[in-house]
């Protein structure tokens, strides 16, 4: 009973002064907000925890995706590479065929350059460009392949009726038009002589002049270029037929400054080591052999034959 008591005794005494005294109040409120307080503190330090926790698996996952994005781009990088050396490989190999289509276009072109030259050559006259001598001179049945009438204008005796090769006469009018131009006066005296016109005119000079003579200024070479068809003697009104000085007229200087543009060459100009000085006698053998021999200041009959022969296929060029 005594126990009860006194337990009722303390329970009622704290229940009584409870509620009235002030620090019992102060302690409760302590209490309360130190709970309340560590409440907060646990919560805060939880989740802040929680939050580093999400921070460090997005920097993990971020870093995943970046080691991944980075693998991605190296495999790309990888591939671009091996394309490119795919490329290059296939570029070499374009490069190989354009080269061997190239040679090929070039070879080709060459062939049909060659089958052009040939088939040029076929259709030139091989004597054109032939160096005649008393060894070697045409046969005396021979014709050029067509001859045409040059126009009674330009001859020293307009009743004549004198012909040239009929390729070479656009050449020679060219040039009789380009000195008149440049106030010259050229004649023609004469162009083609067959092989028994020759005979006859030969056969005269002998009778006048005696052989030794005539073959001085007649011989073999003289008469196959006229029986070329291709070979023109030229004179002036004032030197007429006789031909004696015209190595001094402004007719034979325009000559030699400019024949050669018409595809014309002195066939035996003074001092030749080969034939009589003939300022006269003129031969075609196409433009760019003229300008060659021009321009080196070589003639004709000095040239080796081989290498005249390379300037046939290209004569009426
Ligand atoms: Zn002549």
């Amino acid at each position: 009973m005594g126990i009860i008591t006194r337990e009722h005794s303390w329970y009622n005494h704290w229940m009584r002064n409870f509620f009235t005294q002030k620090v019992t109040w102060s302690l409760f409120f302590s209490v309360i907000t130190i709970i309340v307080g560590f409440g907060c503190w646990g919560y805060g330090i939880y989740h802040y925890a929680q939050t580093l926790a999400k921070l460090d698996e997005t920097t993990r996952e971020l870093s995943d995706r970046q080691i991944a994005s980075q693998e991605r781009m190296k495999g790309l990088e990888d591939r671009l590479a091996s394309l490119e050396g795919a490329n290059s490989n296939l570029m070499g190999a374009l490069k190989t065929e354009q080269e061997k289509t190239g040679s090929t276009l070039e070879q080709i072109g060459q062939i049909s350059n060659t089958v052009g030259v040939l088939s040029k050559l076929s259709k030139t006259d091989p004597e054109l460009l032939k160096k005649y001598s008393k060894a070697y001179f045409l046969n005396e049945h021979y014709v050029p392949l067509s001859l045409a009438t040059i126009d009674s204008q330009y001859l020293s005796n307009p009743k004549a009726t004198l012909q040239i090769h009929a390729s070479v006469w656009p050449y020679l009018q060219r040039l009789l038009v380009a000195g008149q131009t440049n106030g010259m006066h050229m004649q023609i005296l004469s162009a083609y002589r067959s092989f028994g016109t020759q005979a006859v005119l030969k056969s005269a000079y002998r009778i006048t002049y005696g052989a030794g003579t005539a073959n001085a200024f007649s011989a073999e070479q003289g008469y196959s270029e006229h029986q070329l068809g291709t070979t023109i003697d030229f004179t002036t009104p004032a030197i007429g037929s006789a031909l004696t000085g015209f190595d001094k007229t402004s007719e034979y200087q325009w000559l030699l400054d400019n024949a050669y543009q018409y595809g014309f060459v002195i066939s035996y100009p003074k001092e030749n080591t080969f034939y009589t000085f003939e300022p006269w006698h003129w031969r075609f053998v196409g433009v760019a052999l003229a300008t060659r021999l021009h321009q080196s200041n070589q003639y004709f009959y000095a040239m080796d034959q081989r290498e005249i022969d390379n300037y046939l296929a290209n004569i009426f060029d």
